[in-house]
C-alpha cells in the first residue's frame, strides 16, 4: 500500500515545505484520507482518479479544500465523488458547510453526466470495503463526532488516528490486528501546549510518542503546527 501525505504550503518557487496546516491522506493514488489539501496538491491525474473520500470529521483542516476539490471537477464529474463518513460526520457536513450558504449543497446538484456528490454512511466498529481496501472506521476520543482508521489492500495494514486526545478502543483494534505496517498519529502541540492540547480533545507531541499505545509498530507523527 502506498500512502502520500498531502502537502499543505508552499515557499515562494511553489515547492511543498514540511509545515503540514491541512491533513490529507491518499491511498495507492485513489482513495483520500480527509481532504484538507486534496484541492491543492492532488497532480491532474491523481484529480482524474479520487473519487472516494473518507471524512474522519469535520474540522476545517481536514476539510478545507473538500467544496473546491467538488466545485472545481463539477462539470467534468461521470461519476460522483463518494464521501465516506458516520451519520453523524454527514449531518455535520450538511448542516455546516454544504448549507447553500457556505458552498452549495452538492449531494442535492448533477451535471449532464448524473449527481456530483453522494455520501456513503460508514458504522463505527464494523468493516467495509472502498475500491480494493478494506476499512474500519473506529470512534476515537475528540471534541466532534471523530473515527481512527484501520485500512488494509489485504498485505500491509495502515492505521490512522486521526485528531485524537487517549483513546482506548482505537488502540485495543490495532492490538488485535494480525500486524500493522504504519500507524499515522496526528500531534497537534508541543509539548509547551499540553493544557491547549488537553481541553481541545488532541495528542501533544508527548503522547504521541508514549510508548504503550501500540505493539512494537512504526508511528510517524504529523509536525506540531498549534490549535486545530
Ligand atoms: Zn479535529
Amino acid at each position: 500500500m502506498r500512502v502520500q501525505l498531502l502537502p499543505s504550503t508552499f515557499d515562494s518557487q511553489g515547492h511543498a515545505t514540511s509545515e503540514q496546516r491541512l491533513t490529507c491522506f491518499l491511498i495507492d493514488e485513489c482513495v483520500a484520507v480527509d481532504a484538507g489539501s486534496i484541492a491543492l496538491a492532488l497532480t491532474a491525474e491523481q484529480r482524474e482518479r479520487v473519487r472516494d473520500i473518507i471524512v474522519t470529521h469535520p474540522h476545517m483542516d481536514h476539510i478545507a479544500s473538500l467544496p473546491i476539490f467538488i466545485d472545481d471537477l463539477f462539470e467534468t464529474l461521470k461519476s460522483p465523488v463518494r464521501i465516506y463518513a458516520t451519520p453523524e460526520v454527514i449531518e455535520l457536513l450538511e448542516r455546516d458547510i454544504f448549507n447553500w450558504n457556505v458552498y452549495p449543497r452538492f449531494s442535492e446538484l448533477k451535471n449532464e453526466f448524473g449527481p456530483v456528490m453522494e455520501y456513503v454512511p460508514i458504522p463505527a466498529g464494523e468493516e467495509f470495503r472502498i475500491a480494493h481496501l478494506t476499512v474500519r472506521a473506529v470512534s476515537v476520543n475528540h471534541i466532534v463526532p471523530t473515527v481512527g482508521l484501520v485500512v488494509s489492500d489485504g498485505k500491509s495494514i495502515v492505521a490512522f488516528s486521526s485528531d485524537t486526545a487517549e483513546t482506548d478502543e482505537f488502540w485495543n483494534v490495532i492490538n488485535r490486528a494480525p500486524h500493522i505496517d504504519a500507524l499515522l498519529i496526528e500531534a497537534s502541540f508541543p509539548d509547551s501546549m499540553a493544557k491547549l492540547a488537553e481541553v481541545s480533545a488532541r495528542f501533544g507531541q508527548a503522547e504521541s510518542q508514549r510508548p504503550g499505545h501500540s505493539r512494537g509498530t512504526h508511528k510517524a507523527s504529523l509536525p506540531s503546527n498549534g490549535y486545530r
